[in-house]
């Protein structure tokens, strides 16, 4: 029996004293809504399919999605009467630029025009209980150096507007084209075979992501996703969330995700294109030599 009081202390320990690592929580983002590349479509009946596709998956799973909308799309009449079908769902619509153009390569007044256009049209179409103060940047690209991002950000702010973040990136948009091209086709297996490989390839980038932010915080991040509005995610988004519900996510809104202390870390890396802001501070804290798991 002696032996046994450091065994329960021990056992007590490994149950008591270790910390919880936190619920799964992840925010949905889907860009370039109403529905990616819409030119690609024969008519606004085929557009509609994408969009009420995925307002369906999200609202089956009660996952709270911001929509960031490209506003040059928004002046085309029919693709502005799409901003209702993701409204009326619930969703609300965020600004992710006039042109969709990087902010890499903008001049700041070009820069400022892009983000100020594409709000006055949000205006215009979207209801005004269901607009964002959010915007999301194209290609996650936030200009070439630090002091870049700091007039961007400061831009946002005086629209009374905010920058929002991705933690989980996919090549959605890779599979999407390709997925594209076998609809186009009408081959339908290769259609198929290209949408099994995205489900992976999305589970794989969550697990991956999740990874690097359980080294770098040790303990679960609120995630944000970011998807698009297209032709793949219209069949698979439903199989992707019920995915993530199975790995034990809870849906979130974006506000409640970027309450995570994670968005507030100072980040002093910017790379040559957009990337996960897991990397952005992971570099960060290489360049500090201070990359630790905490
Ligand atoms: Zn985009």
């Amino acid at each position: 029996m002696k032996r046994l009081v450091p065994l329960c202390t021990l056992l007590l320990c490994v149950f008591g004293c270790s910390k919880s690592p936190g619920p799964r929580l992840i925010a949905i983002t889907i860009d370039d809504a109403p529905v990616t590349k819409p030119l690609s479509y024969s008519d606004n009946w085929e557009r509609t399919v994408v969009t009420d596709s995925l307002t369906r998956a999200l609202v089956r799973h009660a996952a709270p999605a911001t929509v960031f909308a490209i506003g040059s799309d928004l002046e085309n009449p029919d693709l502005a009467t799409l901003v209702r079908n993701w409204t009326d769902a619930g969703f609300l619509m965020a600004n992710h630029s006039m042109s969709h153009r990087s902010f890499n390569q903008l001049t700041r007044e070009a820069g400022v025009l892009e983000i100020g256009q594409a709000q006055a049209v949000l205006s215009r179409v979207a209801p005004v209980d269901h607009r964002s103060r959010y915007f999301r940047f194209p290609f996650l690209e936030e200009g070439v150096s630090l002091n870049d991002r700091a007039f961007w950000y400061g831009v946002l702010d005086s629209m009374a507007l905010e920058a929002a973040p991705v933690t989980i990136t996919t090549d959605d948009w890779r599979f999407d084209n390709e997925y594209a091209e076998a609809e186009a086709a009408e081959d339908w297996d290769r259609r198929y075979r290209i949408g099994q490989e995205y489900v992976a390839h999305v589970r794989e980038s969550v697990r991956h992501w999740d990874g690097l932010g359980g080294q770098l915080y040790g303990r679960n991040v609120r995630h944000i996703l970011m998807l698009h509005a297209n032709r793949i995610n219209r069949d698979y988004l439903g199989v992707i969330l019920e995915g993530l519900a199975e790995d034990g996510f809870a849906f979130i809104s974006l506000p409640a995700a970027l309450e995570d202390k994670l968005y507030a870390e100072n980040v002093t890396w910017i790379g040559p294109s957009g990337v996960s802001v897991l990397e952005s501070i992971k570099q960060s804290r290489l360049v500090a030599g201070s990359f630790a798991t905490r």
